[in-house]
């Protein structure tokens, strides 16, 4: 993780006064289901009209009921799933524009994420699954990947459990791991999708004071949460209900 801050701005404050980074305009989703072919238009409406504008070294939580939408929204900004209408913006990019190969090598550099079941690689040790993301952005000398991951598994408190594979951790270990490789490529943004959902109350709270670290060293963060609590703990709340946005705590308005 980078140590020095990424700009002068004090975190958590409105998105007012910050250019944004991630942009939604009109953004709509319809999943064409059953892998048939079906007639354009014809499918389930998971997003209905999103406008959201998030501002750079913003730390915000989505929430909202099961099937509202908040994944589908974390994978459009991600650019994992393209938009059926409207337009993503993220770090400058107009991601519903960009080829397949274009964005995977913008994501890279832009995004990382935290998995709901982390996902991490079982059969590579804790260090090598820090490795792999520098190795596919082929960042920096190969010699030195090692390190720079082993720095990454120490800032989230993991320098001892290096050599270790996933299922010699703990949930909150892996977790951190999975946090460690999301920010292996220092990404200005880090996503996560129901960081919760797998700790115990008191993991959950240790891992939000990552991310809150992390955010003050400049990095934006968007995570999804059911967890009431724990979205309150983002300088703002988004709620989304049945593919729309119902609530904003974000005080441009
Ligand atoms: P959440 O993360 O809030 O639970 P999602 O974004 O995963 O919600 O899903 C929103 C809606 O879209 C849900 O009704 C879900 O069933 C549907 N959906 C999600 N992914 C797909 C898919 N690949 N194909 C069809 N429907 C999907
Ligand atoms: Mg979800």
């Amino acid at each position: 993780m980078n140590a020095q801050p990424r700009s002068q701005e004090t975190p958590a404050q409105g998105a007012a006064a910050r250019p944004a980074i991630i942009e939604l305009a009109g953004v709509e989703k319809v999943y064409c289901s059953g892998g048939r072919r079906r007639a354009r238009g014809v499918g389930f409406p998971a997003l209905s009209g999103v406008d959201l504008a998030i501002g750079q070294g913003e730390m915000v939580a989505i929430t909202g009921p099961s099937g509202s939408g908040k994944t589908t929204i974390i994978n459009l900004i991600a650019g994992i799933d393209r938009p059926t209408a409207g337009t993503v913006t993220v770090n400058g990019s107009r991601l519903d524009q960009m080829t397949e190969e274009e964005l995977a090598a913008w994501r890279g550099r832009t995004i990382g994420i935290v998995f709901q079941f982390f996902q991490l690689m079982p059969t590579l040790t804790a260090t090598e699954n820090v490795t792999l993301p520098l190795d596919l952005a082929r960042l920096g000398p190969s010699r030195g990947r090692r390190a720079r991951a082993g720095g990454h598994l120490a800032a989230v408190g993991l320098a001892e459990h290096g050599d270790r594979l996933p299922l010699e951790l703990s949930g909150g270990e892996q977790q951190r791991v999975a946090i460690a490789r999301a920010m292996a490529c220092d990404p200005p943004v880090l996503l996560g999708d129901e960081l919760t959902g797998n700790l115990d109350t008191g993991m959950a709270r240790n891992m939000f004071g990552l991310l809150r670290a992390l955010n003050g060293n400049g990095t934006t963060v968007v995570y999804v949460t059911h967890d009431q609590a724990l979205a309150e703990m983002a300088s703002r709340v988004v709620s989304v209900r049945d593919g729309l946005i119902t609530g904003d705590t974000g005080g441009q308005s």
